[in-house]
């Protein structure tokens, strides 16, 4: 376990990757009690590197769903501390805002936005460093101009999503640019197919990853995809749990395909969700692994699209194969590009 003083110099060395500097204003963002000391601890990091840095506590949520509804925020009440966040230079969020459109409006006023919400020891053990920076954005200049990109896999897998609308974003852990949004840790690329653009089978096996349920699937899963939506999902008991979490939003948009990519971080453990020391995450860890396929359903409003439907689920899985343009990325779950692998692992 990570000690408070290393904490401490753990986020001192993420706000300064962060670009964090003198005279700069850095608000940190936490809800009711949650993350209550990680919130003081950055405050600390921040003043001893002379920023002006406060803490904003939102109040506990409304009972509503009981679902993890994305992109429903408090803030959305409080119009006030939205003005506020706009005017900081970073906002440290250990909220969860994303897809939220009081996040989008701040980082479109310039501030930087770093979600931090992931156990301490996870963000101490995938510390992001420059390298991973690099070879995620070599991953994500090969996605942005490809025009296709088709998906197979080990259980039968095979979708074509057809890209060239919306951007590709990058998430390497820390961000330095104005407006720039990233997720700390994290170290992958995605973009998403244009609306009605995906057409094919996916077919999950024993190991992939169903989040934000936090499990392995241990029965294959076959979702039909036509023109950008989920028209039938079946299978033993992963299918129905899929089918019921996604019914319980009864929202027809919920069905519709989100972003894809790939994860280039070799220090992330496929067997991270059943890490006894990183108790309640919410699987950045499994996103970043080295060499998966991540398909998700759901918004796209993050990328700029017209769905921003409150039922997400992201799914990473393993040993797939991915081509953009027909060129091989990944292959049988090893990425094939030298430039995105560690620099050990080149040719
Ligand atoms: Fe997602």
């Amino acid at each position: 376990m990570v000690n408070q003083h290393e904490v401490y110099e753990l986020f001192r060395r993420h706000l300064r990757l962060c670009a964090a500097q003198e005279g700069e204003t850095v608000v940190v963002l936490s809800q009711g009690r949650r993350h209550a000391r990680r919130a003081e601890t950055f405050l600390y990091a921040a003043r001893s590197l002379g920023c002006q840095a406060y803490h904003l506590v939102l109040p506990e949520p409304l009972p509503e769903s009981g679902n993890w509804t994305v992109g429903a925020s408090e803030l959305a009440r409080t119009p006030e501390a939205v003005e506020a966040l706009k005017r900081a230079d970073l906002l440290i969020d250990c909220v969860f805002l994303l897809f939220s459109p009081e996040q989008f409006a701040v980082q479109a006023a310039g501030t930087r936005v770093l979600t931090a919400v992931e156990p301490v020891d996870l963000l101490a053990r995938l510390f992001p460093t420059g390298e991973h920076r690099e070879r995620v954005e070599a991953g994500a200049e090969l996605l942005a101009k490809a025009g296709t990109m088709r998906i197979t896999g080990p259980h039968g897998t095979d979708v074509t999503y057809r890209l060239g609308v919306y951007p590709t974003v990058s998430e390497y852990g820390y961000t330095d640019q104005a407006g720039r949004w990233d997720h700390w840790p994290a170290a992958f690329v995605f973009t998403g197919a244009a609306d009605d653009g995906v057409d094919g089978k996916i077919v999950l096996g024993p190991g992939d990853v169903l989040l934000p349920q936090n499990v392995y699937v241990t029965t294959p899963v076959e979702y039909t995809i036509e023109k950008g939506f989920i028209t039938d999902i079946r299978g033993g008991h992963d299918a129905e749990l899929i089918k019921s979490y996604m019914e319980s939003f009864d929202d027809p948009r919920g069905y519709g395909m989100s972003h894809v990519g790939w994860g280039i971080d070799e220090r992330a453990h496929w067997h991270g969700l059943r890490e006894p020391s990183f108790p309640g995450g919410m699987g950045m860890e499994l996103r970043s692994v080295y060499g998966n396929v991540m398909f998700s359903t759901g918004p796209n409003n993050e990328l700029g699209g017209p769905n921003d439907t409150a039922c997400h689920l992201d799914v990473p899985m393993r040993g797939c194969s991915l081509f953009l343009d027909d060129e091989p990325i990944v292959l049988d779950g090893d990425i094939v590009v030298d430039a995105m692998k560690p620099a050990k692992a080149r040719r």
